[in-house]
């Protein structure tokens, strides 16, 4: 679907053109394993037989399975068993039943791989592991059409076991020793290939809990719904079976039944409680990442922007006036005779006089300022969209607020004045540090010209 929605004209005929043909081969593959009795093949493993079934569709599903997605495997896989199933005479109604097989094997495999984040690159010990396991799992649920196959097939029960055998047997192996060095071989080029076309992919969101639950819960219903109906057909056309074998059976399936939930249920919860630890850990980390930041852009004493900042946000401004074409004004003040405030009130005094000026600065300004301590008792207030007349008025208002505050340290009350240099940024200057040189040069003047006075910058 999503393919059909966003691919290009050439990757839908790329991606269905080849799916398409993949589908026939397997159709064909799966009639030529029937006719030539590709199934249950006995192979001598040191004086032991074991049956082998060799099934084409299954290594090509599986691998579609593992780079397209479910719906890409399973339905090939469920046409090829279809066709072969009717084509070897079985009554159609057991076919459809008989090729849900190994859909439901490969379902298993993809619940597996979207649980847990493994590399399917199969190129380190534990993802190979992961895939072998998957694998083993993924036939043992395959298998379950057997079961069918020697019962429409009126098999002798002698007849059964090579069948089942040979095809969960069959199944791993291709899986393993073909499936395996495929993915292997194809899984980082497809990789590649998804991370160019990231708009045709779905998004996975990494397994999240709810996606898990649902995935498990119709795996765990899927199975549970397999077998019973196999368990009831077999019923309804075996009419003469011994009740208690009937009832032993039905013990068996609910047996079955309960272990799958307490599996699932167990799975669920081992996975939420996982995931809540590293969702837990991951918001403890912005929340750090976050209060990092704030403590590396922000000036201890005042509260304003620091000097790395204040540098971030005039380079910031800069561009941004020098793009738009219009004006914004830069204004740098410093406390005058602040060292004999330090002299006669102590260092402390002269920390709650920066501190006072910083509410002044703050109670002027607007949201849109950036204001910083920029030295020592030096600061700097950024006026985005500001031309001359309007940071000359901004300029004055700080000017009066601040020689019009108290201050109040210890029990003293006392004032102070500040001078200020105002430059307008000028879109012909080379960077930001021209413009606080002309503002650092406004100011300049204001001190010799008699301090507690605001000067506009050349
Ligand atoms: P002017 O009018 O020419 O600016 O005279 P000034 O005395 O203010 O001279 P200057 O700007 O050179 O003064 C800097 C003084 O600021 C020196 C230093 O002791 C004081 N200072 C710098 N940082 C701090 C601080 O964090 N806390 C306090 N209390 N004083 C500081
Ligand atoms: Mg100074
Ligand atoms: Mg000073």
């Amino acid at each position: 679907m999503h393919v059909w929605r966003h691919g290009s004209q050439a990757e839908k005929r790329a991606i269905f053109g080849g799916w398409l043909l993949a589908l026939g081969a397997c159709i064909a593959l799966g009639l030529a394993t029937v006719k030539w009795h590709w199934s249950g093949l006995p192979v001598d493993v040191g004086g032991v037989t074991a049956y082998v079934t060799v099934y084409p569709p299954l290594p090509i599903c599986l691998l579609l399975t593992l780079t397209l997605g479910w719906w890409w495997g399973a339905i090939p896989a469920y046409c090829s068993t279809l066709v072969l199933a009717l084509y070897a005479g079985m009554p159609w109604h057991w076919a459809l039943l008989f090729a849900c097989a190994n859909p439901l094997g490969f379902a298993m495999m993809a619940v597996g791989y979207r649980a847990i984040v493994m590399p399917r690159d199969l190129r380190n010990p534990t993802s190979i592991l992961f895939y072998i396991q998957l694998s083993f799992i993924a036939s043992i649920f395959g298998s379950s059409g057997a079961l069918i196959w020697s019962y429409t097939n009126h098999l002798a029960p002698g007849a059964q076991l090579p069948i089942w055998q040979g095809w969960w047997l069959g199944s791993f192996l291709q899986s393993v020793l073909i499936g395996g060095p495929l993915m292997a071989l194809l899984w980082p080029r497809v990789a590649r290939w998804q991370l160019a076309r990231q708009q045709l992919m779905r998004k996975r969101r990494g397994g999240s809990r709810r996606s898990v639950l649902r995935m498990l819960a119709t795996v765990a219903a899927g199975v549970l719904i397999y077998g019973y109906v196999t368990i009831r057909l077999a019923e309804t056309e075996a009419a003469g079976v011994a009740e208690v074998f009937r009832q032993t059976v039905w013990i068996f399936y609910w047996v079955f039944a309960a272990i799958i939930i307490v599996i699932a249920f167990f799975g669920y919860q081992l996975f939420s409680h996982w995931q809540e630890s590293t969702d837990r850990l991951l918001s403890e980390m912005q929340r750090m990442n976050i209060d990092l930041e704030r403590l590396a852009t922000t000036d201890a004493l005042t509260g304003l922007l620091n000097r790395r900042a204040a540098d971030r946000a005039l380079d910031a401004e800069w561009h941004r006036a020098r793009r738009s074409g219009h004006p914004s004004a830069l204004v740098l003040l410093d406390i005058d005779h602040f060292k004999q405030v330090n002299d006669f009130y102590g260092h402390p005094g002269g920390d709650a006089a920066l501190r006072a000026l910083a509410a002044c600065i703050r109670s002027v300004m607007r949201e849109v300022d950036a204001a910083a301590r920029y030295g020592g008792e030096e600061f700097l207030v950024v006026l985005p969209e500001t031309g001359r007349e309007g940071a000359f008025v901004f300029a004055e208002r700080l000017r009066e607020r601040v020689a019009a505050s108290d201050i109040r340290h210890d029990g003293q009350v006392f004032r102070c004045h500040v001078s200020l240099g105002i430059a307008v940024s000028d879109k012909h200057e080379a960077s930001y540090e021209h413009w606080v040189r002309r503002a650092d040069q406004a100011l300049y003047r204001a001190k010799q010209g008699g301090r507690n006075q605001a000067v506009m910058g050349a």
